[in-house]
């Protein structure tokens, strides 16, 4: 087993739409941490056909929350990648107590723990536009807004120039209820669970991408310098430069 006690482990924890993902990628770049979505994750399985895939599918497109068992088991795998010792910031997990209590034995046993949770908190109409016009790039998986982020050049891709683009199938006003339901009843329970162990950052979300950027990179930059210690700079030159570049 590794040691990961020099590696941060953050969380996005809010509802749906309240701009986990965005945010996730976007800190994935400035702090050289590696994104960890278990919908992602979820989706890609469902997609190559895994029985934990053809196990979620039903659930996900009900908007449903798929079982503590497999998406614990997703997540295990995944932190063991060799590329999570760069560090990880979780966006969609934990969303229920025995997921994040499980996260905490999993970290233990790495010599890890949380070191931040950050609650992005959006009104719940807000988080309805905004999955409303929510699209991806086929070719990249570049998300996009049809009002609050669309590209640069309209119907083209910023990042590799691709011209399709793809809506969420759980994207309906249907499940959307339904996954602001599951929202509020097994997600938000975390909020007083990592605010009790002393590692809740409260964000208002409520501005525009550029704004909620720059204040979490003013939460997150602290706490990687500080879990990474001085020695992060010999350790990982290319994570050091992204830094002073900030
Ligand atoms: P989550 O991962 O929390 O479900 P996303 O990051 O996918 O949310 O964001 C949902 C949609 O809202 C995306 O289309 C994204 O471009 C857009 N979005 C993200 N953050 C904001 C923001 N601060 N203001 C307006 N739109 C946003
Ligand atoms: P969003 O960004 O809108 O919050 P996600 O992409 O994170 O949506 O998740 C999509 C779906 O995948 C969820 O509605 C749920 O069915 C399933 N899912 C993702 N992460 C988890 C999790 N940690 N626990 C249970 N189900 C999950
Ligand atoms: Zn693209």
């Amino acid at each position: 087993m590794r040691d990961y006690s020099n590696v941060p482990v953050l969380i996005l924890l809010g509802p749906p739409g309240a701009g986990k993902g965005t945010q996730a990628k976007v800190l994935e770049d400035q702090f050289g941490l590696v994104q960890l979505s278990t919908g992602d994750l979820l989706r890609q399985a469902v997609a190559a056909g895994t029985p934990a895939g053809k196990a979620a599918k039903s659930v996900m497109d009900s908007g449903g929350l798929v079982s503590d068992e497999i998406v614990i088991n997703i997540l295990r795998d995944r932190l063991a990648d060799p590329d999570c010792a760069a560090g990880v910031i979780l966006d969609g997990f934990p969303r229920t107590i025995p997921q994040a209590e499980a996260l905490s034995e999993l970290l233990a046993s790495y010599g890890s723990q949380v070191h931040a949770a950050i609650s992005l908190e959006v009104q719940d109409d807000a988080m309805v536009e905004r999955i409303s016009g929510r699209h991806t790039c086929d070719g990249c998986g570049e998300g996009y807004h049809e009002t609050f982020k669309r590209p640069v050049v309209d119907g083209t891709c910023d990042k590799c120039g691709g011209q399709k683009f793809r809506r969420r199938a759980d994207d309906n006003p249907e499940t959307v209820r339904r996954r602001l339901v599951a929202y509020h009843n097994e997600t938000a329970p975390l909020i007083a669970f990592y605010e009790k162990s002393g590692t809740l950052e409260a964000l208002d979300a409520m501005g525009d991408i550029a704004a909620i950027t720059e204040a979490l990179r003013q939460i997150v930059r602290p706490i990687v310098v500080d879990v990474r210690g001085v020695h992060a700079a010999s350790k990982n030159s290319k994570t050091a430069q992204m830094e002073e570049t900030q």
